[in-house]
């Protein structure tokens, strides 16, 4: 059994910070669809973009949720997809890398080239998210994402909200003060539905070549591209910027 996605449901302090955290995620998420509209929630299908999934449908929020489908992702993110949307009755919206993209990169480098250098994975990551993510992002006024300030160094200090630079528009972090117990605790409370792959050990999930399971006290993110530098790896859907505000708290 994984301790992580099982928290203690009879730790009384736990239940009653995720019960006062969760309506300050209402409240929160409720202020960015009124005043950024149109918003969109970036999923990720990760347990933390479960627990923001649940808060918009449950309050029936003016938020579209949007997934990116690289074409690399495990079985067990498809499967929660199907659930997803049967559960939630929820018209999740898939973005796609671009097919002339695609072709081009794996004749000219490999099917699995993003092993051979950080420059190749990165260009995959480009195609497969980011440049879908810039389309989905087109015409919006802000963006929210399920980032945790605790998930790793490249993530440490991560604002509630801040500037996104790259992509012209705001940026939302509703869950960035969220412990990893916290949000584990909302979802057996709440009953959410999650990536089977959580209870396997794998506390960060993203394509199936480039996720790998932890042991118990690595870093959250650390089967995420295991073989790169731990403090530079991340996708470029998230890039640091150091011009942050903090308005919705
Ligand atoms: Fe490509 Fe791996 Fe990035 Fe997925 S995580 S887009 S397979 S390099």
């Amino acid at each position: 059994m994984n301790p992580t996605t099982q928290p203690n449901l009879q730790d009384a302090s736990l239940l009653e910070s995720v019960a006062r955290k969760a309506e300050t995620l209402a409240i929160r998420l409720g202020q960015i669809a009124d005043e950024w509209r149109p918003a969109v929630f970036a999923s990720s299908l990760g347990a933390e973009d479960m627990v923001i999934t649940d808060a918009i449908v449950r309050k029936h929020l003016p938020i579209e949720i949007f997934s990116l489908d690289t074409g690399r992702l495990p079985a067990e993110t498809y499967d929660l997809m199907h659930e997803v949307q049967r559960r939630y009755d929820l018209k999740l919206k898939l973005y796609y890398p671009r097919n002339d993209l695609i072709e081009d990169y794996t004749r000219e480098n490999g099917i699995n080239a993003f092993y051979d250098s950080v420059a190749l994975r990165k260009a995959c990551c480009h195609i497969r998210k980011v440049e879908p993510l810039q389309r989905a992002l087109a015409n919006r006024k802000a963006w929210i994402t399920g980032m945790r300030a605790q998930q790793s160094a490249t993530r440490d200090g991560l604002p509630l909200q801040q500037y996104d630079e790259a992509n012209k528009l705001e940026k939302f972090n509703p869950l960035s003060d969220w412990t990893e117990q916290e949000v584990w605790a909302y979802i057996r409370t709440h009953d959410v539905p999650y990536n089977k792959l959580h209870d396997r050990f794998y506390p960060s999930i993203g394509c199936a070549p480039c996720t790998r399971a932890i042991s118990l006290g690595e870093d959250v993110r650390a089967g995420r591209w295991w073989w790169e530098d731990p403090t530079s790896k991340e996708c470029g859907l998230h890039v640091k910027n150091p011009n942050v505000v903090s308005i919705i708290r």
